[in-house]
């Protein structure tokens, strides 16, 4: 039986616990990255908080399919295309390996699936006429759109209200004003200089918003468990594809959805004239460990806003450091005879807690408090009597479940490096042996100078980074 874990689902505004529809099986459509540029740390913060979504969920012994799509069909591909003079294709092939490199380089667990929307036309102009035999839809100039009118659930997600649709208002774009309630395109007949697909609707290009409802159901059914996004996405392109969906099926589209809140630069909402923008890659090229950005972004629940700080990065730099030097120290202290000065029932009771903060909707913020109570419960208990054969095999438990599920613990390789010290060490206390303090003394400058510090204990000498 896996574990039971709460979310507050935007479509009920309730705090439901999860019932998968298939089992313990949980089927996840999480709206990808638009691939014509490099995503931003305010993307990231999402796919993010959906990566500890599904590490959590598998964690607790549910199965997970997920499908994040890749849109590299919609205004901006086009556009950015057309301005290089190259493919559609060649242009978002390079967008594509830049994110999977992003999302490789902050940890991310790959999905199962990550459909390209050129790759799913068939199902898409199949929908379309779903939707037209339903009485949902109208053409006009070779294109086709959704009527608002005959669907009397939209609006139920983002709490928008249909009355405010303009009769007959309607919008071409991909993108639209917020809270500009219109019909939507579902299908857009081909235009000069756009790439378009030979269809039963005529010649033209899917809608943004079709091209997730079509890959969703295509590979998830047509109802699925759980739908995530940025809040941003929420109205309109969740609604219309859940007006896409429901009308075309007859069926409820989606249980639960879950929205990522906005992050903030410095307390500013980012953008490229403020010069508060972040990639990934901005931030790496200033020498930010992969590891402490992933952390800054998972430390905030995903409901509440964000504020990305440098100072932050800092604190999640150090926060990085003091759960490496723990487990260094750990690695390099030899058990304690008996139980030590950590009882096995306080390491338990550790994952019990960081169990209980990602159950509640998630809580990263209470499961890293977790992590950082139990990291001075170890190092008090190192200082102390030691720690036991028994607590120390719960606590690698301990932090695999923090691994599994955070993705924050830094990998304790026997680099090139440790193997260095150790040597180092070794012949220091060679070197002390034969009252060669001289030596002794200067190895422990290089060490220092390695920003290497050593702890003399009476289990011998311990090491970690300054
Ligand atoms: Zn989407």
């Amino acid at each position: 039986m896996p574990k039971p874990i709460r979310f507050l689902n935007t479509l009920t505004r309730g705090v439901e616990t999860l019932q998968p529809l298939e089992d313990d099986h949980v089927r996840i459509y999480t709206c990808g990255p638009t691939v014509y540029n490099f995503v931003h740390i305010g993307n990231l913060r999402t796919f993010l908080f959906e990566d500890v979504l599904r590490r959590t969920l598998e964690a607790f012994g549910y199965r997970v399919t997920q499908v994040m799509n890749l849109t590299d069909i919609d205004d901006k591909t086009i556009r950015g295309a057309n301005a290089e003079g190259i493919t559609l294709r060649e242009f978002t092939d390079r967008y594509v390996a830049a994110f999977f490199a992003d999302i490789d380089a902050l940890g991310l667990e790959r999905a199962e699936h990550y459909p390209r929307a050129t790759e799913y036309v068939a199902q898409m102009a199949a929908l379309v006429k779903r939707l037209t035999a339903r009485g949902h839809t109208y053409e006009l100039d070779g294109s086709t759109y959704f009527r608002i009118a005959t669907f009397p659930g939209y609006g139920k997600l983002s709490g928008i209200d249909p009355e405010r649709v303009m009769a007959g208002a309607r919008v071409d774009a991909d993108e639209y004003e917020k809270e500009d309630v219109r019909d939507f395109v579902l299908w857009k007949a081909a235009k000069e200089g756009e790439p378009f697909w030979e269809t039963e609707l005529g010649r033209g290009r899917p809608g943004w918003h079709l091209e997730c409802s079509a890959m969703s159901m295509e590979l998830l059914g047509e109802t699925f468990d759980i739908h995530t996004g940025g809040v941003d996405n929420m109205f309109p392109h969740h609604e219309n594809e859940i007006a896409q969906s429901e009308a075309a099926s007859g069926r409820p589209f989606v249980v639960t959805w879950l929205h990522a809140e906005h992050l903030f630069v410095e307390g500013q909402k980012m953008a490229k004239s403020l010069g508060n923008f972040f990639t990934l890659r901005d931030l790496l090229e200033r020498g930010h460990d992969p590891l402490a950005i992933r952390y800054l972004l998972i430390s905030v629940p995903y409901r509440q806003k964000l504020n990305f700080t440098f100072d932050g990065l800092h604190a999640a730099e150090a926060a990085i450091e003091r759960i490496g030097n723990t487990l260094r120290r750990l690695a390099h202290t030899p058990a304690a005879t008996g139980e030590g000065s950590l009882a096995v029932a306080d390491v338990d009771a550790f994952v019990t807690e960081l169990d209980a903060g990602l159950a509640d909707d998630l809580n990263t913020a209470r499961a890293l408090g977790a992590v950082h109570q139990l990291l001075t419960r170890v190092n008090q208990a190192l200082d102390a009597g030691g720690i036991g054969a028994a607590a120390r095999a719960r606590l690698d438990a301990a932090f695999d479940r923090v691994s599994a599920t955070l993705g924050i613990v830094p990998a304790q390789e026997k680099g090139a490096v440790d193997a260095e010290v150790d040597a180092l060490i070794a012949e220091r206390v060679a070197a002390r042996k034969a009252r060669d303090f001289a030596r002794a003394d200067a190895i422990r400058q290089q060490l220092a100078a390695m920003k290497i510090v050593l702890e003399d204990t009476p289990h011998g000498t311990v090491w970690r980074r300054e």
